[in-house]
């Protein structure tokens, strides 16, 4: 069986006008443009572990980069549905984007690709174009990088930061762009190849982007003669939306209390559930809205090391039985199979459970913390 590519021209989501080859933006309004596939059929190739299964519905490019992208678990949390964007290679879902992005660069031959920094897109852009491209970062306020992006971005070696875009205006290539739809996209054809059955998909919005992308996922599968009957719901935190004016008919905005948000992620934090603020209020609306799954990129707390902390408070109750009282250093000198990290932080653990107890005493002119067995 062959998986056929179909024709496509590009459609501008504003002033409507179409083209017949790849434009990043509208020449004509600068908008977003969109692909618009012709006489498309929706196929899935099983063989491919990402989203190159659905190729027949993606630009035809002549390379393909993937580093396994897509395919992203879905997880129960509280008992709402969650499509865990976490598990993608730089654990955004904008790998999807890049993985098409990056393809289209290397098929084209582009040496250079200059883009605006934006957080995850620009770290996950980066790494799909190391050894490919090189990437010209612009940032606009260097004192908002932190050492986490730096050392992210200097990690493949192709990264130059500039701080102004006066001559780099043409060609900039951003997170707002037809390839990045593309690949978004392919959490809609997921959804419809595993069925899930919910009446909403909810987003995490800020510019709307994401959402706009899976509500068009679905338009192609139905210009591909597919029904589909999600609705889509983009949600963002209040003040932070900005959601772009050519595409906001596409979907119903949900907006969810700062408060909300806060109270939220401390509950979820507290069972180990960590995410970010925007990832929060798309998983309260899908809680609210119920019959809902929530697109987010959420990660759990590793589990504690048992093991460890049993054998180990076992080995200091028996230290403090020999030696008597003793300090942390002490402890750990009879313990050297351990770090005195370690041996700190258990004392500390078994002091608030009261099986050790401590006294300050001083010691020459330093005061010292001595630990006992109760
Ligand atoms: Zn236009």
């Amino acid at each position: 069986m062959s998986f056929k590519t179909y024709d496509y021209t590009l459609f501008c989501t504003n002033c409507r006008r179409t083209y017949s080859n790849i434009v990043l933006s509208c020449p004509n309004c600068g908008s977003l443009t969109i692909f618009k596939y012709h006489n498309a059929r929706f196929e899935i190739n099983k063989r491919m572990p990402g989203i190159w299964r659905y190729k027949s519905l993606l630009p035809t490019l002549d390379k393909i980069v993937s580093k396994g992208e897509g395919l992203t678990p879905i997880n129960t949390i509280d008992s709402v549905l969650v499509k865990n964007e976490r598990y993608n290679p730089t654990g955004s879902y904008s790998d999807r984007a890049s993985s098409i992005i990056a393809s289209y660069i290397l098929s084209k031959k582009t040496g250079k690709v200059i883009t605006k920094f934006e957080e995850d897109f620009t770290y996950s852009l980066v790494y799909y174009l190391t050894g490919i491209s090189r990437v010209t970062v612009i940032v606009d306020d260097p004192l908002s990088l932190n050492y986490s992006d730096i050392s992210i971005l200097t990690r493949g070696g192709n990264v130059e930061l500039v701080s102004t875009s006066e001559d780099l205006s043409v060609g900039v290539l951003n997170y707002v762009n037809p390839l990045t739809v593309e690949g978004l996209k392919t959490i809609a054809f997921e959804l419809y190849e595993r069925r899930v059955r919910v009446e909403n998909i909810v987003v995490p919005a800020v510019r709307g982007l994401l959402a706009y992308s899976i509500w068009k996922g679905f338009r192609d599968l139905e210009e591909s003669g597919l029904s589909t009957s999600y609705n889509i719901v983009a949600t963002t935190i209040k003040g932070y939306s900005n959601i772009m004016p050519s595409i906001r008919e596409s979907f119903k905005v949900v907006e969810v209390s700062r408060d909300e948000v806060l109270a939220t992620l401390l509950e979820l934090g507290g069972k180990g559930v960590i995410t970010k603020p925007l990832s929060i209020s798309a998983f309260i609306t899908a809680k609210n809205l119920g019959n809902s799954i929530a697109i987010l990129t959420i990660g759990f707390r590793p589990p504690p090391r048992k093991h460890w902390s049993i054998g180990a408070r076992r080995e200091i109750i028996r230290i403090l039985e020999e030696y008597g009282e003793s300090t942390a250093y002490e402890v750990w000198k009879n313990l050297p199979v351990y770090t005195l990290r370690g041996v700190y932080r258990a004392l500390k653990a078994m002091e608030e459970k009261g099986e050790v107890c401590s006294e300050f005493k001083t010691r020459g002119n330093r005061k010292v913390k001595y630990y006992k067995v109760c």
